[in-house]
């Protein structure tokens, strides 16, 4: 089905719009035969793009050269080669240089694995895209408020007459520039996006309460968007109330690292009214400056690809998913895989409930159409045609399937302790009851030290454990330490779904005790074997198809039905497995005391004779001091 093809190597036959009219050749996903202009293309830049491997006849053809020639400049260098000798990475850049050209070997990345492409799109191809904008912050502190006014000042002023819907994302208009809002205030939806690898938002907003200041969420959100790596703003929120305090927010993120311009610092501030609107204009115009500073673009001109925002079942509609589209144009009738489901576009709808037939980069967008839900951070992409897309949405969940048997579970201590290796490094978040113990957690767990072993506190805070402790935990493969505090049902089924371990305990000791011995765990497990005991064989018996019986006396010990066992004739081990059954009289036993009969099978194995000696044994882990 050539799923190693680039999808966008080809026109779309029949489609009416034209995606790739001017869509660039240029993506190091191709590996399809290039066509002479675009070979020229490369050249001209002096680079020769390509990948897999080459005959001397397809470089020739790609350098534009006789084949005679290279294995003549081969021969020079006391290579011999013909023009079918297929030439290793060495000789491609060795013959390339010699001809005036640098070589660039493009990765080739399976189409199914498409999260994994790194689009190359032609600058020329490249256009202006909105900024897409997440705000974070404490509970309270007007997330949910300031993403309302934004949302409401545009269809107060009118400008669209329609009623908003929840879609989980919003764009606006600003001075003619469209800008996008994740509107799932919070954390949890931009971590859990980035946990699955989605990293969907440009510029993060943090609001703080004037009167409030800074508090364990914003401290959450610094953190988040910090590991994030994207341009934070910082709007000071509830500027309209008596209490506010604006300085104090200003010393207390500037403590977080956010320092302030006026301070010598990088991070802008903004004084706003979420509830009265002061403020906002200028807020959306400093988005908009950033947005520009970070010089965000994308190629409307191929087909789609971005994240699930939200995904749902309708009852009358089916499968409804909020699209962000990242690159690309999404558009009705394209065939896109989301995740592990193929759909077919069947409707595209804004925030505003309005029809479109399509949505440019950063747009986000309702779809139907699919044929099942995707999960919030599945990356989507849209294909040239329907089979090929059916195609990879069914092998990606054949990986899926085996993926997840393969996981046991994410994040678990023993998961930990199941791994070994060179160096191993074991992530801890702390929550506790007050920010002291969770100090003291950390500095005692940050010194245990057991061979290559060691412990990571990636953060540790007073407070209860929460949903975003969850997900940074799942995004880190980190494992949860609660002292004193407990989660509750939501968060412990959050950290069911997403595999983390939350390990609660109430004395330092037992929590240190718990890790000691895991991280001793994690180093390879020493064994010994254990002989558990003897029987020797009096009499066999042969059963028809069932194979050959022992009857057996216990000399020594225990033979147990699970055990491993050897065959020992005359001194020497003829055999070694373990038992096929174990049985006293007719019934089937777990073990077999000394001086006691049995009749055994040995599975797999019916060459017994009398006098043979059955040994059973174990290993048996032996604990590191
Ligand atoms: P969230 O939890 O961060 O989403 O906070 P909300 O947006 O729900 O706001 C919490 C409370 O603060 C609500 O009662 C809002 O009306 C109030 N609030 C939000 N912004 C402002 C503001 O700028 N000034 C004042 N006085 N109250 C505000």
């Amino acid at each position: 089905m050539g799923t190693n093809k680039s999808y966008n190597s080809k026109k779309s036959n029949g489609n009416s719009h034209a995606h790739n009219k001017k869509t660039s050749l240029i993506s190091n996903v191709n590996n399809h035969k290039m066509n002479k202009k675009d070979i020229k293309n490369k050249l001209n830049d002096g680079i020769l793009v390509y990948n897999g491997s080459l005959t001397v006849t397809e470089l020739a053809e790609k350098l534009g050269v006789s084949a005679v020639d290279i294995v003549r400049s081969l021969f020079q260098e006391k290579i011999m080669v013909n023009v079918n000798t297929t030439l290793n990475d060495d000789y491609i850049e060795l013959v390339a240089l010699k001809f005036g050209y640098e070589v660039q070997k493009e990765k080739v990345v399976e189409l199914q694995n498409f999260e994994e492409m790194e689009i190359k799109d032609d600058p020329s191809m490249l256009e202006k895209r909105p900024p897409v904008v997440t705000i974070m912050g404490h509970v309270d502190h007007g997330k949910t408020t300031l993403l309302d006014a934004i949302r409401k000042s545009r269809v107060v002023a009118g400008e669209f007459g329609g009623i908003t819907q929840h879609i989980g994302a919003y764009q606006t208009m600003v001075k003619g520039c469209k800008i996008t809002f994740i509107d799932t205030p919070g954390h949890a939806a931009f971590t859990s996006m980035r946990a699955r690898g989605a990293q969907i938002t440009d510029i993060v907003i943090i609001v703080v309460a004037a009167d409030d200041g800074v508090k364990p969420q914003t401290i959450e959100a610094v953190n988040h968007a910090k590991a994030a790596n994207v341009p934070i703003i910082v709007a000071v929120n509830k500027m309209d109330k008596p209490a506010a305090n604006y300085d104090r927010v200003v010393q207390q993120m500037s403590d977080l690292g956010l320092m302030p311009e006026e301070w010598g610092g990088s991070t802008i501030y903004r004084k706003i009214s979420a509830k009265s609107g002061v403020g906002l204009d200028d807020l959306l115009e400093t988005i908009l400056l950033e947005a520009e500073l970070i010089d965000l673009k994308a190629n409307p001109n191929r087909y789609a690809m971005g994240t699930v925002v939200e995904a749902r079942l309708d009852k009358q509609r089916g499968p409804i998913a909020t699209f962000l589209v990242q690159n690309g144009t999404l558009r009705i009738g394209d065939c896109v895989v989301a995740g592990t489901c193929f759909g077919k576009v069947r409707q595209l709808k804004d925030d505003l409930g309005r029809l479109l037939s399509d949505a440019t980069p950063s747009t986000p967008i309702e779809i139907s159409g699919l044929q099942d839900v995707p999960v919030a951070g599945d990356k989507f992409m849209a294909f040239e045609n329907e089979k090929m897309a059916r195609d990879i949405a069914d092998k990606r969940k054949e990986i899926k399937i085996q993926q997840e048997r393969k996981a046991t579970s994410a994040n678990t201590l023993e998961s930990f302790m199941a791994l070994s290796g060179e160096h191993q490094v074991i992530n801890v978040i702390i929550k506790a009851d007050v920010q002291g113990s969770a100090e003291a957690v950390k500095t005692a767990l940050e010194k245990l030290k057991v061979e290559d072993v060691s412990v990571n506190v990636i953060a540790a805070y007073a407070g209860a454990i929460t949903e975003s402790d969850v997900l940074l935990a799942s995004a880190s493969k980190a494992i949860i330490y609660g002292f004193n505090v407990r989660p509750d049902a939501i968060v412990r089924k959050k950290a069911l779904e997403e595999g983390v371990d939350i390990r609660l305990h109430n004395i330092i000791y037992n929590l240190l005790e718990e890790m000691t011995s895991a991280m001793k765990g994690m180093l390879k497990p020493i064994y010994k074997e254990v002989v558990t005991g003897q029987a020797e064989v009096r009499q066999t018996f042969k059963v028809g198809k069932v194979g050959v019986i022992a009857g057996c006396y216990v000399t020594l010990g225990l033979i147990k039905a699970n055990a491993k066992i050897r065959l020992i004739r005359a001194g020497i081990v003829v055999y070694e497995g373990k038992l096929g059954s174990l049985k006293r009289f007719k019934d089937d036993v777990k073990e077999v005391k000394e001086g006691y009969e049995c009749g055994l099978m040995i599975d797999g194995y019916n060459d017994i004779k009398e006098s043979d000696i059955v040994e059973g044994y174990e290993m048996q882990e032996v604990e590191r001091k």
